[in-house]
């Protein structure tokens, strides 16, 4: 497998005698097929889709299906041989969601995604970025960049007032007293996002907006301080992409978090 981003998944289907090619889908919404004929594979991508990185996902997604123990035999149904994938995580299908996770890490791997991470800097433009660099979907680009980055960040995705789904980075997990958002929450009022999905050209258009908005506003908790919020209009999914970066919480109250850590650990080692 490739040593440098990008990675070709269409280069490492074909060193496995997969075929790759274009095909159109009997039904809307499928993004690509992995196929089975006897013991020789073959892989399929969606004919409407036009994006080389959305492409490279989808085909990322049928490598999932075909390397991940268990899955040919679970999703390819019947005897036509054919599995029909909705890439991209909208799909709640459990062996859909394993092949978007392996799309994700098989495109960007961590210690080569890593790095370009460090050098990338922070928010949407920086994950516009490494979207050039790893020729993937600024979707998934987006959601690596949230399991991967160091800093208190987080990624939201939603359509009109609903959350789709939300990734908070390690670090902002790690802050105390804050709230999780879930998925068909609404999308906080007030906040640029909120204001952004009432025009629904802003989508469609895939508009890009940098502004800011309050930690408190997305999270709750006690952390009354500003934050970045960059978003763009996903148009070809119909929703819309939230970046919650440049959270700087006072330092004060990150050691005073530590110390009722601490405080909270201590009463096991005594007796
Ligand atoms: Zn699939």
């Amino acid at each position: 497998m490739g040593l440098a981003l990008p990675i070709d998944p269409i280069r490492v289907a074909r060193d496995r005698d997969i075929e790759v090619a274009a095909k159109s889908a009997s039904s809307g919404g499928v993004s690509g097929m992995l196929i089975r004929v006897g013991d020789q594979f073959a892989i399929a991508y969606a004919t409407h889709i036009e994006n080389d990185g959305f492409k490279n996902f989808c085909v990322a997604h049928e490598l999932g299906h075909y390397f991940l123990p268990g899955h040919p035999d679970a999703v390819i149904q019947g005897t036509n041989g054919v599995h029909e994938s909705r890439a991209g995580f909208t799909s709640t299908d459990p062996y859909e969601m394993q092949a978007d996770r392996f799309a994700a890490a098989f495109l960007m791997p961590r210690h080569l995604f890593f790095p370009a991470l460090e050098r990338a800097g922070e928010g949407l433009a920086a994950i516009e970025g490494l979207e050039m660099t790893c020729k993937t979907s600024l979707h998934a680009t987006a959601i690596r960049y949230a399991q991967c980055t160091r800093e208190l960040a987080a990624i939201v995705v939603s359509t009109g007032s609903r959350i789709d789904h939300c990734f908070m980075s390690e670090a902002l997990k790690n802050v105390r007293g804050i709230d999780w958002l879930r998925k068909r929450e609404a999308v906080p009022r007030g906040t640029p996002t909120h204001a952004f999905n009432q025009d629904s050209n802003n989508v469609r258009k895939a508009v890009r907006v940098e502004s800011t908005s309050n930690l408190q506003q997305w999270f709750g908790g006690k952390h009354n301080v500003s934050i970045s919020e960059d978003m763009i209009g996903l148009a070809s999914y119909g929703k819309t992409l939230t970046v919650l970066y440049g959270i700087d919480l006072p330092e004060a109250e990150e050691e005073e978090d530590e110390a009722a850590l601490i405080e909270s650990w201590t009463p096991l080692f005594r007796r």
